[in-house]
């Protein structure tokens, strides 16, 4: 490892993951860049608590060569590539601006590495769309890469680029295997955001229903907090590899919903309709992780069980929606 202090760059710092981390790394004491896309001096909500002890930069990942101009610069000892669009439908709307932006920065991001700072511990932020809908479940380091979507075919080259900069470059590089994570900072876009936010609107007399699609689908949650400690473990590992970050257990819909609507006190039952308009096609695999390589290897457990998650982000909701009225 570096004798000198560390310095973290964190791409796509004001996003849940980013900002989660940078929390932790302030606290530390850690010197911490990071990218936003510009202008860089926008209000970041989510990088509230820390933004005076940040160093921050613009960046575009569609603009070749900005990120190798900053990790020349910052000459970090740690990078955490988590910056990347994240809607996987919209991929099938733009597939070329899919795989510049994704595989694109994270083909930059390792070369720029390789010739700069190449003792520098990379984790890039991956995604279980990686392993497509033909993987059975659970999925793990091994399952067969088989993507459904441009986004997956993205995320899998900068996997496999990953690999191959360990084994020819030596780089300590690291793949994140990520399954749904969430926190108050997920974006209502997501199916967890959507049901706490509407659960704590309809307890407060603001809504009254919650309109979803498929209650049947199932999904693997874990907190963000607990994934982002993973993705440190994973920088600090002495040897660097593939981890599934997952909690190992598939829940469906319905059971997310009937954790947030017990927060409140209130009967989903009488609140929740489904409408065809937001239901997708079924899915012949639940996209379950098996999070054993990262226990074994990293000596990583969750600490946050799901009930706790989502009455956390419930109470956040309440409390934001009580500000607001
Ligand atoms: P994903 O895991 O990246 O697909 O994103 P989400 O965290 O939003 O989870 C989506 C899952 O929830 C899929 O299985 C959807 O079929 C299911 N789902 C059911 N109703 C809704 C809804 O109203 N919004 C969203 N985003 N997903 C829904």
């Amino acid at each position: 490892m570096s004798a000198s202090p560390p310095r973290v760059l964190i791409t796509g710092i004001s996003g849940q993951d980013g900002s989660l981390l940078a929390e932790l790394l302030v606290a530390d004491g850690v010197e911490v860049h990071g990218t936003v896309r510009a202008p860089a001096d926008r209000e970041l909500v989510n990088l509230a608590a820390v933004r005076e002890q940040l160093a921050l930069h613009a960046c575009d990942l569609a603009v070749p060569g900005r990120l190798r101009t900053l990790v020349g610069e910052v000459g970090p000892t740690e990078i955490y590539h988590f910056a990347s669009p994240t809607f996987v439908p919209e991929s099938w709307r733009e597939p070329a601006q899919t795989i510049r932006e994704i595989a694109g920065s994270g083909a930059e991001l390792l070369q720029a590495v390789r010739d700069l700072a190449p003792e520098a511990r990379v984790v890039l932020a991956n995604s279980r769309e990686i392993f497509g809908p033909d993987a059975p479940s659970p999925q793990d380091e091994t399952t067969p890469c088989r993507p459904g979507s441009p986004y997956g075919v993205a995320k899998l080259a900068v996997h496999q680029l990953i690999g191959l900069a360990r084994v020819r470059d030596h780089l300590h590089a690291s793949s994140a295997i990520l399954y749904n994570h969430e926190s108050p900072r997920r974006p209502e876009t997501f199916i967890s955001r959507k049901v706490t936010r509407t659960a704590a609107a309809i307890s407060l007399g603001l809504a009254d229903e919650l309109v979803l699609g498929d209650l049947d689908a199932v999904r693997d949650w874990s907190a963000a907090r607990d994934i982002v400690r993973a993705m440190r473990a994973m920088a600090s590992a002495s040897e660097a590899g593939d981890f599934v970050l997952a909690s190992g257990v598939g829940r469906t819909v319905r059971e997310l919903v009937d954790v947030a609507f017990a927060v409140v006190d209130i009967d989903p039952a009488e609140h929740v309709r489904v409408d065809q308009r937001y239901v997708r096609p079924a899915e012949r695999f639940d996209p379950v992780g098996n999070p054993h390589h990262a226990r074994e290897q990293l000596g990583w457990a969750a600490e946050v069980r799901f009930e706790e998650l989502i009455a956390e982000m419930v109470q956040a909701d309440l409390a934001d929606l009580a500000t607001r009225r």
